[in-house]
């Protein structure tokens, strides 16, 4: 049905009771009032809730259905930790009062809640201390580049300007390097799927600033040689970045720190809770070993001899601010809470179960999906629709079909080295009904892209709007009411 978004009739009104105690009062000039009322919509309580709810259904969401989109870790969220970011005394807090006189007094708790979890990623990642501050995982690419940079800039290194990121790369790290001022180098991946280590020993040289890795990479495999990877770095005084948008399978089982990465970040965002989508709000805490613990941007929050917390701007080798206030304390919040919730037995069991997720959906789905990279796998697998693609049947209309059948699709053409790339998440929060039911409807769609392939090119026929001309929504998107 297609939504009418004209429904003002003149006249027509819904009530609310306001239990403010603060007087509505205001001295503003003459010039800037109205003479004629705003012409806001007339419309009854009853039409604006069934206008927001039907619009709310046409939003897909983890709350709604499955939603096994590769390298987003699109879990549930317990509602628990949305309660815990709701407390009136953390969500009325002013950004700005710890900036009155004595003001710190006013949000020790909110200092503390930082503080922690500060710590509390730090013991998790096996860095010795973290940044709260970056907005989002790409955020915190930058966030990390940048503080590579005031390494080698400190120690007089200025000859370090290349950056070494592999093939499977999120398309963010080699953007972040580059808006870092480092110049990027591509290193190919082996025919496991992994970085090719004959390749990464040829591009390395005494102006290598560093290596960006995911771990575990973006074919969800672990990396089995990657500590050696790492001293390999070491050995031309380089640092080794992990994008540790994929720590949900690492969660509680290994530590990237232990492994010998020197900076990292984590999304809050995917792992720890906070629901995403839709351009956030989000978190991309940054992790760091020792020796770059100065350059940390600012604030950092400090714990006093007595046991008070305040924020410290006195960071000479800080790289600065980078981002207005102390971070999205809310998602921040969520992540403490979480943590708390899990605990160390807890947060293994994250880890262990999305391993075993993806493992389950990927041997069900072999026989009916190439599968490139044969290994076991961590928290995702990446299949290849090239069996279906040979019949007309390409990865986005296997995607179109899954959204007919009511699920969310996975990732699809990426990583870029796999063709026909879906790349599948399930994470630790589905049960083995809706596992099962995923898997059944894959293995429907393969079937129907034998013996009818136009049925599935067809789809979606079940949603308000079929296929878009994608390019177009993007760069000529319709926003208008009517
Ligand atoms: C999601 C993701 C990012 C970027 O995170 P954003 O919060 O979307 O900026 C970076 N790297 C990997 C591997 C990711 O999965």
């Amino acid at each position: 049905m297609k939504v009418i978004f004209e429904k003002s009739v003149p006249g027509r009104r819904g009530l609310d009771v306001v239990d403010s105690e603060v007087p509505v009062q205001a001295d503003f000039p003459a010039a800037l009032l109205r003479d004629q009322p705003a012409g806001m919509p007339e419309l009854s309580e009853l039409d604006v809730v069934r206008h927001f709810t039907e619009l709310s259904q046409r939003n897909v969401g983890v709350d709604g259905a499955f939603y096994p989109l590769g390298s987003c870790t699109m879990k549930y969220n317990p509602k628990a930790a949305e309660q815990v970011a709701h407390y009136p005394g953390f969500s009325y807090l002013h950004p700005l009062l710890p900036q009155l006189p004595k003001g710190e007094t006013l949000v020790q708790g909110a200092l503390e809640v930082l503080y922690e979890t500060e710590r509390l990623l730090s013991e998790i990642c096996g860095m010795a201390a973290f940044t709260l501050q970056p907005l989002a995982g790409a955020h915190g690419e930058l966030t990390g580049a940048m503080i590579m940079a005031a390494y080698h800039r400190d120690r007089g290194s200025k000859h370090k300007k290349r950056m070494l990121i592999p093939d499977s790369a999120h398309g963010t790290n080699p953007a972040s390097a580059a808006i870092a001022g480092f110049a990027v180098q591509t290193i190919p991946s082996d025919h496991d799927g992994y970085l090719d280590v004959d390749a990464l020993g040829k591009a390395l040289g005494d102006d290598v600033a560093g290596l960006m890795l995911t771990c575990p990479n973006t074919l969800g495999l672990f990396e089995p040689r990657v500590a050696e990877v790492c001293r390999m770095l070491h050995q031309v005084d380089g640092l080794v970045y992990c994008d540790g948008a994929n720590l949900n399978a690492l969660l509680g089982v290994c530590r990237p720190g232990d492994i010998g990465f020197d900076v990292m970040h984590v999304n809050l965002h995917k792992t720890f809770a906070t629901p995403h989508g839709g351009g956030g709000p989000g978190a991309g805490p940054v992790g760091v070993a020792e020796k770059l613990v100065p350059f940390l941007p600012v604030s950092v929050v400090r714990k006093r001899q007595d046991g008070s917390f305040y924020l410290d701007y006195d960071c000479p080798k800080s790289i600065g601010y980078i981002a207005p206030f102390y971070g999205n304390f809310g998602v921040i919040l969520r992540a403490y809470a979480y943590i708390r919730m899990l605990g160390r037995d807890g947060l293994p069991r994250v880890a262990q179960n999305a391993v075993l997720n993806a493992n389950y959906v990927r041997e069900k789905l072999r026989p009916f999906y190439d599968l490139p990279y044969g290994q076991l796998c961590k928290h995702e697998v990446v299949l290849s629709a090239s069996r279906q693609a040979a019949v007309g049947v390409r990865a986005l209309d296997i995607a179109k079909a899954l959204i007919d059948r009511g699920m969310h699709p996975p990732t699809m053409y990426f990583p870029m080295i796999v063709p026909e790339a879906l790349m599948i998440e399930p994470t630790e929060t589905e049960s083995r009904e809706t596992l099962d039911a995923f898997i059944g409807y894959m293995k429907e769609i393969a079937e129907l892209a034998k013996t009818d392939p136009e049925a599935v090119r067809r789809c979606p026929t079940s949603t308000p709007v079929g296929r878009l001309d994608e390019t177009r929504a993007a760069r000529q998107p319709d926003l208008a009411m009517r």
